[in-house]
């Protein structure tokens, strides 16, 4: 582990006047994190791109990205683990990119536990408070607070080998926290655990968050886990933030086409502008003219669809003929538990992904139905393939 990871893992300082230890609760900073312009190079090359983003004190802010997209390297330069090419960072207002690490006030979780193997729980939480030179009469009850808050009090004796994935993580949080910094960085804290206990700890990372009113700034490749988790989502591409939004923002107004497939499931539909009429614009998918009433002026557009805006019937039980409407060959039908789901097939050879709670009346698997959709339920975006 390297000195500046176990400073920073541990709240080491060199000195007692540490101008980074933020106080906590109660008093949330004015500022929270502002990066602008932030870029990292490796070898002439970026890969963290031009990034500006502000996040606000107190604020859950994910940064959410497929692999390789530069969020790692993001959160390394606020933790100060990494040199920033070009750009600048501050933290509360203040720039920290000439700050060392272990000065700047943050604590961090990564997704490898990171506890010291042969030291106990408690003697684990304890040590930045040690290295802090905070008195012992004081220490004992802040790790009892820390331990207490992700509910491993009664584990303080145990050494890492003795306890679970989940369990580590907790005291690992613990530890993190034990000194209270202002703002806490989790790299991918949970991608080590099964599914049931990484829903756990989501909720009580959530509810440490709400209890202890720092800034987090969370990392993770899950979407589920972002929406679940975070006050805003920092979507990364390529090493470019693409989207800032809530979840609802990114799910129900993606601005790229990237952000609106990688969250959430949709369907595309590939086509050229074929004109506009009072209720906007009309898209040409290969000779179906489709209707929304999203704009934008571009030549080659894409039309996406979230799968419970679809709607599915029999192709005999139209009365009326919808604006937008397709007969599709249904392909697969898949019972969810609390809805259903189907692919169907246009006669064009694409797919589209249809949710129903309800599924009365729609054709068994290898039948024709209906597809159809409101005018305003896609979003029209650029062809960006
Ligand atoms: P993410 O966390 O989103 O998966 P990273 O920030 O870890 O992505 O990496 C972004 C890109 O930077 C990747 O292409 C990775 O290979 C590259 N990269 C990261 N660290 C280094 C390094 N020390 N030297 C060279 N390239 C690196
Ligand atoms: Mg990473």
């Amino acid at each position: 582990m390297s000195k500046a990871l176990t400073q920073v893992l541990t709240g080491s300082t060199d000195t007692d006047s540490d101008a980074a230890m933020q106080p906590y609760p109660g008093e949330v900073p004015a500022e929270g994190i502002s990066l602008v312009n932030l870029t990292k190079k490796y070898g002439g090359i970026p890969v963290v791109d031009d990034v500006n983003l502000a996040i606000k004190p107190g604020e859950f802010m994910t940064f959410l990205g497929p692999s390789g997209s530069g969020k790692t390297t993001t959160l390394s330069m606020i933790a100060g683990f990494t040199d920033v090419t070009s750009g600048d960072l501050k933290i509360h207002g203040n720039p920290v990119k000439d700050v060392p690490a272990n000065k700047r006030g943050i604590g961090m979780v990564f997704q490898n536990y990171a506890l010291f193997p042969h030291m106990s729980v408690h003697a684990n939480v304890e040590f930045p408070l040690r290295v802090r030179k905070i008195a012992k009469s004081e220490r004992n009850s802040m790790i009892r607070d820390a331990l207490a808050m992700v509910h491993m009090e009664e584990y303080a004796d145990r050494f890492p080998a003795e306890l679970s994935g989940g369990q580590q993580q907790r005291v690992a949080l613990a530890r993190a926290l034990v000194y209270r910094p202002s703002v806490l960085l989790m790299d991918e804290p949970l991608g080590a655990l099964d599914k049931k206990l990484r829903d756990w700890l989501q909720s009580e990372i959530k509810r440490v968050h709400r209890e202890v009113g720092a800034t987090f700034v969370y990392v993770t490749h899950d979407q589920e886990e972002a929406l679940s988790m975070s006050d805003r989502i920092a979507v990364f591409n390529n090493g470019k933030i693409e989207q800032v939004g809530t979840g609802v923002e990114l799910y129900e107004k993606p601005e790229t086409l990237f952000v609106g497939t990688f969250l959430g499931e949709s369907t595309v539909f590939y086509g050229t502008h074929a004109g506009t009429t009072s209720t906007g614009t009309v898209i040409d998918v290969a000779g179906t003219h489709l209707h929304t009433t999203s704009e934008l002026k571009e030549t080659k557009l894409a039309l996406l669809l979230r799968p419970e805006k679809l709607f599915l019937s029999a192709t005999d039980s139209a009365t009326t003929s919808a604006v937008n409407e397709v007969t599709v060959s249904v392909k697969s039908a898949t019972y969810l538990g609390a809805a259903w789901r189907y692919v169907v097939e246009l006669p064009d050879g694409t797919s589209a992904l249809v949710r129903t709670e309800n599924n009365a009346g729609i054709p068994e698997v290898g039948q024709p139905a209906l597809l159809r959709w409101n005018v305003e339920s896609g979003v029209l975006l650029r062809d960006e393939r």
